[in-house]
């Protein structure tokens, strides 16, 4: 058994620590480039969504580079997540790779339980004792390496913003996740977590406080930079210092129903978006609308909005926020994401909403 699983932001660092330290051979997909969405492309329709295309790409380069066990995370209706395994499965069937196949469930209820006990039935027989006694150490080992890796993310984050050179939070950044992805125990994780930390904050400040975003949308296109084009390092760049409530922890928390503070903040967020939609349009759209409201509430200087061309619930979304957006007076920028070269388009959009959110903090009344 060599198994491999997609990469989302940097849930590769947390899969990636189980498996090593399991002692579960594995294969790492090359990190999600042209190729990939290429692949991803050429194997399915332009109606289908984004993610899914990029998702296929990085299963085909894994199995290409040797993998035979496929896990990926499901979902349930209405949103097409929920279908994506059987539509991946189709196409790699129809490509002919030989795999198998492992549904990390999304709630954690009682079909999923079923499923994930037919779908291990046979993979526990090619894992050893060692390994299975292995197992809750290596999820302990992943969970502190994501968790680390998602606090320098939120720092990187907000420090770009305030930093005399943006670039020097890159760096400490790429050499932080490189030190805890390679950390191999508890202590060692701390450390370089510690070390991380240490470097982005020892970077000089302007002194300029900065404006303020949250950034909500469809869960893929947030926390994948490949997918955003790098959204939350481009706003960093501009002066403005991100935030978010995406995080690959996050939804594992929520999927896993035993945080209750977690249940609790989700439902309170259920209730600021039921003005606007009365029932649950799928995926992360009335989370979106209700973050929205919140960050307005809160005190932020605008929100960036961000999810795949074609997304259905982020397009309702979209739709509901400009009316959210002159409800609760905060300014919104909406990116449907799906072409490689927008980039300079992004940069130039942000640009002229930097312009607006100083505006509005300044109260300089747009004619
Ligand atoms: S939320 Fe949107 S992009 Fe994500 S899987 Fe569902 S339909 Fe596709």
């Amino acid at each position: 058994m060599i198994i491999t699983f997609p990469h989302l932001g940097s849930m590769y660092v947390f899969c990636k620590a189980i498996a090593e330290s399991a002692g579960i051979p594995y294969v790492l997909p090359p990190a999600t480039s042209d190729r990939t969405r290429e692949i991803g492309e050429f194997h399915t329709n332009e109606s289908v969504c984004l993610p899914l295309k990029m998702i296929l790409g990085n299963f085909i380069e894994a199995l290409e580079a040797g993998a035979d066990t496929i896990v990926m995370v499901g979902s349930g209706p209405p949103c097409r997540l929920g279908l994506y395994d059987r539509t991946i499965k189709i196409i790699l069937d129809d490509l002919g790779y030989k795999y198998r196949w492992l549904t990390i469930p999304g709630i954690f209820n009682f079909q999923a339980f079923l499923q994930n006990h037919a779908e291990t039935k046979e993979l526990k027989k090619e894992l050893s004792p060692l390994n299975i006694a292995k197992f809750p150490g290596a999820i302990m080992i992943g969970w502190r390496k994501m968790r680390w890796c998602e606090h320098l993310e939120r720092l990187a984050a907000t420090k770009r913003a305030v930093a005399s050179s943006p670039r020097l939070v890159d760096l400490a950044y790429s050499r932080g996740m490189e030190a805890i992805d390679a950390a191999k125990s508890l202590f060692d994780i701390a450390r370089a977590g510690k070390q991380a930390v240490a470097e982005l904050e020892a970077i000089n400040e302007t002194g300029i406080t900065p404006l303020k975003v949250m950034i909500v949308g469809e869960v893929y296109t947030v926390m994948e930079p490949t997918i955003n084009l790098g959204i939350e390092r481009r706003l960093g760049y501009a002066g403005v210092a991100t935030h978010r409530s995406s995080y690959f922890s996050t939804h594992i928390r929520r999927g896993s129903r035993l945080d209750r503070k977690i249940l609790k903040e989700r439902n309170e967020l259920i209730k600021l978006a039921d003005p606007y939609f009365k029932y649950d349009v799928g995926a992360e759209c009335n989370f979106s609308v209700a973050e929205t409201i919140k960050a307005a509430r809160d005190g932020y200087d605008g929100v960036v909005h961000v999810y795949p061309f074609s997304c259905m619930p982020e397009t309702n979304a979209a739709t509901v926020l400009a009316t959210v957006a002159s409800e609760h007076k905060i300014p919104v920028l909406s990116f449907a994401l799906d072409r490689k070269d927008m980039g300079l388009r992004i940069d130039t959009q942000i640009e002229a909403f930097v312009d607006i959110m100083k505006m509005k903090k300044d109260g300089v009344t747009c004619v």
